[in-house]
């Protein structure tokens, strides 16, 4: 082999650490062999579904700071010890506790009728009685931002956006758009309260909660009605007649609280304190019991770790899965994660996190630095017989945890899943385990196997470094 040869003399010519940096990441024949045979094992795991399951049956819902926050640590910790991770810990997280007590929407004119509607998460509650408002109604957060405040003033906001499902899921852009700038535009517009078509492409009549965002502006009442209500509501102002809603909202924050990231680690052969990271976040909304949001992300990485583990050696470096604290409202585990580890963000080689269900995963697209590229083609090769494509020009910034440590500097990969279901239940109280389909729970499972293992065992890094990826567009 005269051309690995050549290079490995160059390699001892120029031994500096500059050159040794722009040497290709590349992975050995003999790991991808090992590889495919992880892949086709990890379709037949279990484990993943059983995490699920459990999680979602006996604890249920695990709203951020509500009373199973600390139920759904202690039963993660549990079952890590139990999977057998060489080494499981906490690391603290701390936000503002926002608590939802009830909840109460109706019209009362032109055509009285109660609405299905929910609280978004940071929403004031309203005053004692309630509030009573005329509605001004329209059609996308641009209109709203254009419209004279003096329309809205004292009245009640709706903005009616659509969502349309699609496989990457971009229409979620326009409701999350919606729900989470929607409510502080129209605070600073004089608004008394603020209502959405709910972010989502069903038509239940089930509201989608989520996070909105407050910031720099005073909080007001704000909620999402279900599809059905909203048509309702876009109907009457349709009539001309002035349409009036009765709400009554009560939550709020209440204090601060100290929640906790729960990491469990298989610690690596050679390279112990490097590591390959994945994971998912253990908070979901309350209406469900949070299985595809995110019951199934932690699932999937617990799934692809066992499968390692069942591997007669452990990988050159280990692997790391991270169950996040409070990711709904404003991603505060993935940011508490990236600031307590930024200092030594070199060592998390590689990352990546499931946070869009559990459907089939049908692109893989890396963030990564460009001597590394050949290595992320060596790793899509092998999910290809997992129908996977590899997007090679796209970015990958792992998912929405690891977007705050990949923005100090940790290379990202992301497994993009199919996202034309998961809409449907998102913040619903219809995200329950059964929408967990197995049989693709498992194929994400391989996917997060064979990248992770191969990831460990790479000759070469994937570029991380303090602010390596700070000028990444932030898609994945
Ligand atoms: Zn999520
Ligand atoms: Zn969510």
């Amino acid at each position: 082999m005269p051309r690995l040869h050549s290079l490995a003399a160059a390699v001892l010519l120029c031994a500096s650490p500059a050159f040794a940096a722009n040497q290709p990441t590349t992975i050995a024949a003999a790991d991808i062999a090992t590889a495919t045979q992880l892949r086709d094992a990890a379709l037949q795991d279990e484990s993943a579904y059983q995490f699920i399951e459990g999680l979602t049956t006996e604890v249920g819902a695990r709203l951020a700071g509500g009373d199973n926050d600390l139920k759904a640590r202690e039963w993660v910790i549990a079952k890590f010890k139990a999977l057998g991770f060489d080494k499981v810990w906490t690391e603290p997280v701390i936000y503002p506790k926002w608590v939802r007590r009830s909840e109460h929407g109706e019209v009362l004119a032109p055509f009285a009728q109660p609405i299905a509607l929910t609280a978004l998460g940071y929403s004031a509650a309203t005053p004692n009685g309630g509030l009573e408002a005329e509605v001004v109604g329209f059609d996308s957060f641009d209109a709203l931002k254009a419209a004279d405040p003096a329309r809205v003033r004292g009245k009640i906001v709706f903005v009616g956006a659509r969502m349309h499902p699609f496989r990457d899921g971009h229409d979620y852009g326009i409701g999350s758009t919606v729900r989470t700038k929607g409510p502080a535009l129209a605070s600073h517009m004089g608004a008394a309260a603020f209502l959405l078509r709910s972010a989502g492409t069903d038509s239940n009549r089930l509201p989608h909660t989520g996070v909105t965002d407050f910031t720099g502006a005073t909080p007001i009442p704000a909620a999402a009605v279900s599809a059905p209500d909203a048509d309702q509501i876009e109907r009457m102002l349709k009539s001309g007649q002035p349409l009036t809603i009765r709400l009554a909202l009560d939550c709020g924050v209440d204090g601060q609280y100290t929640g906790a990231n729960v990491i469990a680690e298989l610690r690596g052969s050679r390279k112990p304190d490097e590591y390959f990271v994945m994971g998912g976040h253990l908070d979901s909304w309350d209406p469900g019991t949070g299985a595809i949001d995110d019951a199934a992300g932690i699932g999937i990485a617990v799934g692809a770790a066992h499968a390692i583990a069942a591997l007669p050696h452990r990988p050159a470096r280990s692997i790391r899965v991270v169950a996040f604290a409070n990711e709904e409202s404003g991603l505060f585990g993935g940011k508490a994660y990236a600031q307590a580890h930024k200092a030594q963000i070199a060592k998390a080689v590689l990352g990546s996190e499931s946070d869009a269900g559990a459907d089939r995963i049908w692109k893989i697209s890396a963030s990564v630095k460009s001597e590394a590229r050949g290595a992320i083609a060596q790793i899509a090769e092998v999910l290809k017989p997992l129908d996977i494509e590899y997007a090679a020009d796209e970015p990958g910034n792992g998912g929405s945890d690891l977007s705050a440590v990949h923005a100090v500097g940790m290379a990202g990969v992301s497994l993009h899943q199919d996202a034309t279901r998961y809409f449907d239940w998102h913040h619903t109280a219809n995200d329950t385990f059964d929408k967990i389909d197995a049989v693709q729970l498992r194929q994400n499972v391989a996917a997060y196997a064979v990248t992770a293992w191969l990831a460990a065992q790479a000759n070469g890094d994937f570029g991380s470094a303090p602010g390596a990826f700070a000028q990444d567009d932030g898609k994945h």
